[in-house]
């Protein structure tokens, strides 16, 4: 059975459509908009997946390819690996052999992948300007400046910083140089569990920053610590304070960063609701970066690893509804041909930015590797790396893991 949206079958975009929309730029400070530096080869030419084999073959054991889920197919055929970013990150750890570690994912995810690599082997993305919109959503300068705020408030004593691992090397740091640590949508409780222990544990009054995204935050909190949609306040760095009274920063055990994901942010109750209308018998399941009103509608909450490990057990003949990024959902839909796999929107989404990884760019960065030229190489500047890593450790170091 296909993939279709709410109750009815969906007609496939082409891929490219959204390319079209998407703009360049050049701030390099960001992890969108930058130009690519090469030429590349054309989106129609018919060589391109002969051009990529025989450049894959050329590489052997110096290249390790690493796919994220929800990459685009014409690419997760040529990955040695493919996963969440915190496992596809473990496994460029365990490559120590691999001279180079071709990501296909997004910016910091590479960044993740250099920092946990050794100084010799070389990371390279082959957009550049694929990156996270919710990354992009904590800049380090705000993030500074909210510390500065809690420090002010007498607080930041007693508030423990935890960064989710969509989030720059900058914010990484942050994170280590403060005590904190870094977790996935997989260990977040456990995380959270640990960041509130070490400020007088949850039945006491110390606090944790969050970022940089919001619902993340707020749905291990409520959903798995017992705390209250009350214990939470949202910090907008784009206003002073965040836009939060003392008071309200003082009560806070949860001060969660004003960050969200472009793609798991559509989903709505609504479409909980339609679903359940069109499908009787459906099980919703979706991820923890969608809001809090949508998890409390589904029937299932989980990390993308989750997912697939879920629609891998699910017995032949039941029916889903995903609320997570489409092309991952239309892999499973295909893999599971004896179960209905339905997308939870009405309207079909991808990560745009994750998109922007094609063949053409990973032709032209395979080949450039051929031909002896490092591209699009993704280096974290040194003192990053090691608090970054340090917060890695941290997380590494967390029980279950
Ligand atoms: S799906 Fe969301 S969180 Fe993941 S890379 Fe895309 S924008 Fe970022």
């Amino acid at each position: 059975m296909s993939a279709t949206t709410t109750g009815r079958p969906f007609a496939e975009p082409a891929p490219s459509a959204l390319l079209l929309l998407l703009g360049q730029g050049t701030d390099l400070l960001s992890e969108r908009g930058v130009e690519c530096a090469g030429a590349l080869p054309a989106a129609s030419d018919p060589d391109l997946v002969d051009r990529a084999r025989a450049a894959r073959a050329a590489l052997g054991d110096r290249l390790f390819v690493l796919g994220h889920h929800y990459q685009r197919d014409e690419v997760i055929e040529f990955a040695d690996v493919t996963g969440d970013s915190f496992k596809l990150a473990r496994e460029a750890a365990a490559r120590p052999d691999a001279e180079f570690i071709l990501f296909c994912g997004v910016h910091f995810m590479a960044e993740s992948a250099d920092i946990l690599t050794s100084a010799a082997q070389q990371v390279i993305l082959p957009d550049l300007a694929a990156g996270c919109s919710m990354a992009d959503m904590a800049a380090i300068n705000q993030v500074e400046d909210a510390w500065d705020t809690l420090t002010d408030l007498g607080i930041a004593a007693q508030t423990v910083p935890v960064t989710y691992m969509n989030s720059t090397a900058a914010i990484k740091a942050f994170t280590g140089r403060h005590g904190g640590t870094v977790c996935t949508s997989s260990n977040a409780a456990v995380a959270l569990r640990w960041a509130f222990d070490r400020v007088g544990g949850l039945d006491g009054t110390g606090k944790v920053l969050f970022m940089p995204d919001q619902h993340l935050g707020r749905n291990t909190a409520v959903r798995e610590l017992g705390l209250s949609l009350a214990d939470c306040v949202v910090f907008d760095p784009r206003k002073p304070n965040g836009g939060l009274a003392p008071g309200e920063l003082e009560a806070a055990r949860m001060i969660l960063w004003r960050g969200h994901c472009s793609v798991h942010g559509r989903f709505s109750e609504a479409n909980v609701r339609d679903i359940r209308a069109a499908v009787p018998g459906v099980t919703v399941l979706v991820h923890p970066e969608c809001t809090h009103e949508v998890t409390e509608a589904a029937d299932l909450v989980g990390s993308t690893e989750f997912i697939v490990k879920a629609l891998d057990a699910a017995p032949a003949g039941s029916a889903w509804a995903l609320g997570t990024e489409l092309n991952l959902v239309r892999r499973l839909a295909r893999a599971h041909p004896d179960k209905a796999v339905h997308y939870l929107d009405s309207t079909v989404c991808f990560c745009s930015t994750m998109n922007r990884i094609d063949l053409p760019h990973l032709v032209w960065a395979m080949e450039s590797l051929v031909a002896g030229r490092t591209v699009n190489r993704v280096v974290v500047d040194a003192d990053d790396a090691h608090w970054a890593r340090v917060a890695l450790d941290q997380m590494l170091a967390l029980p279950g893991l």
